[in-house]
């Protein structure tokens, strides 16, 4: 059984988080003794892959230094990339395997690790069958990474289940672009973003979520473009647009369909690239027509003059760039969202061409480059379909197998949890995901990892989630394992090794390919170091969607970063997909999707009247195992406080610093509460890095998109209760602790 060995507190002694606040060696040693060397190399925190320079000393990251040639950044950093490198040399950093006692962990040798991981993979896989057995990916991992889980699982284990914390991310996105394209990548550079004359943001908290693509939006407006944001709460970004749409959390489908409603009502489409470029024209134009907007208004609470100046603006403009993240994506409806904001673009011509698209904004460090290459549980490399013969065909030669020992699509995250938690599912090996924190239900996780007869996991701290392991294997950080990834605009970049894993941390690399061949599959993992994985990757991509046959880690130093597709050594890389309005589908067309309505998973009612909505706050990284442990970060924002606007919390007597309870259909959660303005009178916010009784995610529902599989992170409903009076260590909106 997985249950936490020993007491909460040992474990919090032994394993964190600590705050670290100072580089190894102390402020004094850091002025007075020069790096050995600056390695440029990317930020791990978010999916701009940020270009940094890491100062290292004696095998450890003590600083950085802007990398200003780095052409997506220009030396720019937000928080988060000032502050990484103090993630190296941090006391809780796992040192040495760890194996479960019953009163905690106790080290040992990687021998007995190892080869406990494997011995009970195997024995489950004997009682029960291959797919009694999932695996958890990452999309922090390097490319290279995420194409060997995705292998060690297929290959070594022989399980379909395999799936990755991405899916928590913009697969929405991915699931609407693909049918309408061809591809699943950002149509767009961000160097087309300044060149717009109107950006319409739609569900994306930039300023914090994506802070350095603020600065693009910045040019943009330098150079006379509009902005319009549509958003439940009035983010950074708001706060400078041109006309901002409050709208009521899960009804942005309604929202979209209503603009396109009005620019078709007024003659305000683009026929002749409708005519040229697309199909499925006539059905979604006809799907509209009861979108007026008057109806429109009352389901998204954004009054219909705001509805109908933002179709025109968007409409009217000449070049006009539609931006969306999560805010969009998170939704039981996500896939018919990101379709309806596609469909607007495409009516209106805004497609395929310098200054006109749309793109989803990614999150995760490489949620583009981690689902791209195998750890999806519906995709080989190269971004193919796993039911397509031609591409299990193509795989399974790269590999050394034959296409019939290839196993078919799996489970989802999500849906890897529910079979664990109904006994399908015995055993799970994980690496760099702590669904205990990120996965909706906390309390239903929590009972499904319990229930695991075998939990093993790679990691390089002890998250919430591996506090649950039988085994725990220490492996790498970012810095530590040389590989790509591919940023949010689509330019795949290199991660220069900076410095070796410390004490007896091993690479992750390294770690499967010695569980492969424990398990007797070393044959088909071969590899000493990345460099051999990505060469194989570009083999497995070649003939793709996401084709990286033409990409070396040379290329990448020399070009600071190639786009894929990228067929050949000689080929430029691809900026800007679908030029011209011609999409990779076979015929060249880009196709409207139907976009029907559907009521959220969680809708409010009497009981439940108010709408929770859930997200990320500009120092912390996802489950925040990483920035929980930075003490500057987390001075930024210490805890969790529930966003509520001053006319909802007046109805409850509740001012600034008051403890709030939270009640969902699943559970309650007490946390201080910020009253602020910046929020519809009818919904409240709490972020979701943290864990146990903070974690915003005990509130949150199961309910799922049906295609992409992404949980409905965006709506709740929920009631509020005054819970007690002033909370000593609430942040102030600066910053600061009040205490
Ligand atoms: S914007 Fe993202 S990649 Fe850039 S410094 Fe911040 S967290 Fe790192």
């Amino acid at each position: 059984m997985a249950k936490v060995p020993g007491s909460a507190d040992a474990i919090r002694d032994q394993f964190g988080p600590h705050l670290n606040f100072e580089p190894a060696g102390g402020w004094q040693h850091e002025s007075q003794h020069a790096p050995d060397k600056l390695v440029k190399t990317h930020c791990c925190f978010c999916g701009q892959q940020c270009g940094i320079q890491l100062k290292v000393r004696d095998n450890r990251v003590v600083g950085f230094e802007p990398w200003e040639e780095f052409p997506f950044n220009q030396g720019m950093l937000c928080p988060k990339g000032v502050k990484r490198y103090l993630q190296s040399g941090h006391p809780d950093r796992l040192l040495d395997p760890l194996m479960r006692t019953d009163a905690g962990f106790r080290p040992t040798t990687w021998d007995e690790a190892l080869g406990t991981t494997v011995r009970r993979l195997r024995e489950l896989q004997a009682k029960y069958g291959r797919d009694a057995v999932a695996v958890y990916g990452g999309a922090s991992l390097t490319t290279e990474k995420a194409y060997l889980v995705g292998k060690f699982a297929r290959v070594a284990l022989g399980t379909r289940h395999i799936d990755y914390n991405g899916r928590l991310c913009m697969v929405s996105a991915g699931t609407a672009y693909k049918p309408a394209f061809g591809a699943d990548r950002s149509p767009i550079p961000w160097s087309d973003i300044p060149k717009a004359q109107v950006l319409l943001v739609i569900g994306a908290n930039v300023g914090e979520c994506a802070p350095i693509t603020t600065s693009y939006i910045w040019r943009c407006r330098d150079r006379g473009g509009q902005l319009i944001v549509v958003d439940p709460r009035f983010t950074p970004i708001a706060r400078n647009a041109d006309l901002y749409l409050p709208v009521r959390p899960g009804t942005d489908l309604q929202l979209l369909m209503g603009m396109l409603h009005i620019v078709l009502r007024d003659g305000l489409e683009n026929r002749a690239f409708i005519e040229a470029h697309t199909t499925g024209f006539e059905a979604v134009a006809e799907s509209v027509k009861p979108y007026d907007p008057r109806a429109v208004a009352e389901r998204t609470g954004v009054p219909p003059e705001a509805i109908e100046r933002a179709a025109h603006m968007f409409a009217k403009a000449e070049r006009a760039i539609l931006l969306h993240a999560r805010g969009l994506e998170h939704h039981s409806k996500g896939v018919e969202n990101c379709s309806a904001a596609i469909n607007l673009c495409l009516a209106t011509g805004h497609f395929g061409r310098e200054g006109s698209g749309c793109a989803m904004i990614t999150g995760q460090g490489n949620g583009q480059g981690g689902r791209e290459h195998g750890q999806k549980c519906d995709q080989l490399p190269g971004q193919r379909s796993i039911d397509d013969p031609k591409a299990r065909e193509h795989v399974a030669r790269v590999w050394g197998i034959s296409p019939e020992e290839l196993p078919g699509a799996g489970y989802s995250a999500v849906e890897i949890m529910e079979a664990i938690h109904r006994g399908e599912i015995k055993g799970l090996l994980s690496i760099c995901f702590n669904p205990l924190v990120s996965l909706p239900d906390a309390t239903f996780t929590r009972e499904a990892l319990e229930r695991l007869e075998f939990f093993g996991v790679i990691d390089f701290f002890l998250s919430e989630t591996a506090q649950h392991a039988d085994v725990v294997l220490a492996g790498s950080l970012q810095e530590e394992e040389e590989g790509v990834v591919c940023t949010a605009e689509g330019r795949v970049v290199h991660i220069r090794k900076a410095v070796d894993p410390p004490g007896n941390a091993r690479g992750d690399a390294s770690i499967f390919c010695d569980l492969a061949a424990r398990l007797g599959k070393g044959q088909y993992f071969p590899y000493r170091e990345p460099r051999e994985i990505f060469e194989e990757l570009r083999e497995a991509s070649r003939g793709g969607i996401a084709d990286y046959y033409g990409i070396t880690y040379e290329r990448l130093d020399r070009e600071m970063g190639v786009f894929w597709p990228c067929p050949s050594e000689d080929h430029p890389g691809t900026p800007r997909l679908f030029e011209g309005g011609v999409s990779m589908h076979a015929d060249g067309k880009c196709r409207f999707q139907l976009t029907p309505w559907r009521e959220s998973g969680d809708p409010v009612d009497a009981d439940y009247p108010v709408y929770l909505t859930t997200g990320r706050v500009v120092s912390q990284y996802l489950s925040g195992t990483q920035t929980r442990r930075i003490g500057a970060l987390v001075e930024q924002y210490p805890e969790p406080r529930v966003e509520i606007h001053p006319r909802l919390a007046a109805t409850f007597d509740v001012d600034t610093g008051d403890l709030v309870t939270v009640t969902t259909r699943r559970t309650e959660l007490t946390l201080p509460c910020a009253v602020v303005k910046t929020i519809r009178p009818d919904t409240v916010f709490i972020p979701y890095h943290w864990a146990g009784d903070k974690s915003a995610n005990r509130l949150t529902h199961r309910t799922i998109d049906p295609r992409s599989k992404i949980p409905e992170f965006k709506v709740s409903a929920c009631r509020l209760a005054k819970a007690g009076q002033a909370h000593a260590q609430l942040p102030t909106a600066t910053g600061a602790s009040r205490v």
